[in-house]
């Protein structure tokens, strides 16, 4: 068989075989790495995107053959850890993808090595279990009283010390703050607007809002409300939904991604199915039932039904403006704005529909920034990686401060995660100019 270069054909995602006993050999899985890596020394491509690839490459130059044969088995985990399954290198850098014989999925074996460690245990398995309950977090911190505590501790030096010592969370990184009112009891309850099918989009909406919108800012949702409503488009916010599993993914806990997975999908396929478009504020959470949960429960007809029906707020917004349902009524100019397009948002291949929605308000000038913020969900807040998610998102945090017109007037991304990073990264230069896409265009509308 010829092998050719390039990826002129459309990738195609292979299902993640995890309930098969191959899966979880460690010697196939070995055998695995030792393939791709082998391929990735020889192509080196990604070495800027993230912090796994300069790993892999000094592993091999620093060996004595200068080979991968010549990397210690026991060091493939030192890549993996750098790994924070964000999918870029699969979807926007690799000419290995298949249908390519090679069929090089770099973050599908990262995601079966993360399984397999997380499986046998680690030394902290006990703080990635709690930062990535995101759910559980928000239902303690956001009961009364002990929320103002929470926050208040927060910012404490000492009480930060203690957490980087004990629970190994950087001291120095932001972590969210909790919101006093929750999204979900307090979401408004939509107008009895017509439903309105365009030729491109259902004419009904219902909102995933994600752990982050309901307990940490809630203003996010409440912004996308007004923006759905001011289009007289009808929704409703799914009230009995956990955490889209994104964190327990990116743990490598798959068992508690099936766990999440049965609770959130029933309600979302009976929805998916009664005609409604699913969106989420939050791009990981997005990607989550668009891609990943189809990928690891292939057969799972309500888990196709739900990737069907889920759309980025955008994606659905700009299909909206096509469609010629979407007021442009605008009423407040929005100025310069750097617009920085999150990694799991870029794998969506949907286009930048964020960056198309803000550049038709008028008086908007739009500045693109497409390099990773580093954040990487709860990745960037771990000790061991923080300095380093700060290292990966430094071109990003300048290149938003480099709008050709001067000083942006805001700094906006898709994921608020990384927009709190990019916060984090850029100190003063970043004061009061960070806002969710969202939050921008209610404000363009006057809301
Ligand atoms: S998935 Fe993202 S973090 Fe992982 S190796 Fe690829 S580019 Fe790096
Ligand atoms: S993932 Fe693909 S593009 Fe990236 S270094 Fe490896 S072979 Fe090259």
């Amino acid at each position: 068989m010829s092998v050719r270069e390039g990826s002129l054909e459309a990738p195609t995602r292979h299902p993640v075989a995890w309930k098969t006993p191959d899966f979880w050999n460690e010697l196939l899985l070995e055998a695995e790495l030792e393939r791709i890596f082998d391929i990735c020394h020889g192509c080196r491509r990604c070495v800027s995107l993230c912090n796994a690839f300069p790993t892999l490459f000094d592993l091999i130059d620093e060996s004595s053959t200068g080979e991968i044969d010549g990397v210690a088995k026991s060091d493939y985990a030192k890549v993996v850890d750098q790994c924070y399954l964000c999918d870029v290198c699969y979807l926007t850098k690799c000419p290995y993808v298949p249908p390519h014989p090679w069929n090089l999925d770099f973050p599908h074996v990262m995601l079966r090595a993360k399984a397999i460690q997380f499986k046998k245990g680690s030394p902290t398995e006990f703080r990635d279990g709690v930062l990535s309950s995101t759910d559980r977090n928000g239902k303690l911190a956001t009961i009364p009283v002990v929320v103002e505590i929470v926050n208040k501790v927060n910012h404490m030096p000492a009480f930060r010390k203690q957490l980087e010592n004990h629970l190994g969370v950087d001291a120095q990184a932001w972590v969210p703050e909790f919101a006093r009112k929750p999204f979900l009891p307090n979401a408004k309850v939509s107008a009895p607007h017509p439903v309105i099918d365009g030729g491109r989009t259902k004419g009904k909406v219902a909102v995933y809002s994600t752990c982050y919108i309901n307990y940490n800012e809630p203003g996010i949702g409440h912004d996308l409300l007004k923006v759905l409503d001011h289009n007289k488009i009808p929704y409703q916010v799914v009230q009995k939904v956990a955490c889209c599993g994104m964190p327990k993914l990116e743990l490598g806990d798959l068992d508690a991604v099936e766990e999440l997975k049965n609770k959130n999908i029933p309600p979302l396929a009976a929805l998916a199915r009664d005609g409604w478009t699913i969106v989420t504020p939050i791009p990981s959470c997005t990607l989550m039932f668009k891609q990943e949960l189809p990928l690891l429960f292939p057969e799972d007809q309500d888990v196709q039904a739900v990737k069907q029906a889920m759309r980025d707020p955008f994606e659905y917004l700009v299909n909206r403006q096509k469609d010629g349902l979407l007021k442009t009524d605008y009423s407040v100019e929005l100025g310069k704005v750097s617009y920085h397009v999150a990694c799991h948002l870029r794998v969506q291949n949907v286009g930048q529909k964020t960056r198309e929605m803000l550049a038709s308000v008028p008086g908007t000038q739009v500045h693109t920034v497409e390099r990773c913020s580093g954040h990487a969900g709860t990745w960037g807040v771990k000790k061991e990686f923080h300095q380093t998610s700060l290292k990966i998102g430094r071109p990003a945090f300048r290149q938003l401060t480099e709008h050709p017109g001067g000083s942006p007037d805001w700094i906006a991304s898709d994921c608020q995660l990384a927009g709190r990073h990019i916060e984090e990264g850029l100190g003063d230069k970043a004061k009061d100019k960070i806002a969710h896409p969202l939050t921008l265009m209610a404000r363009a509308y006057g809301l």
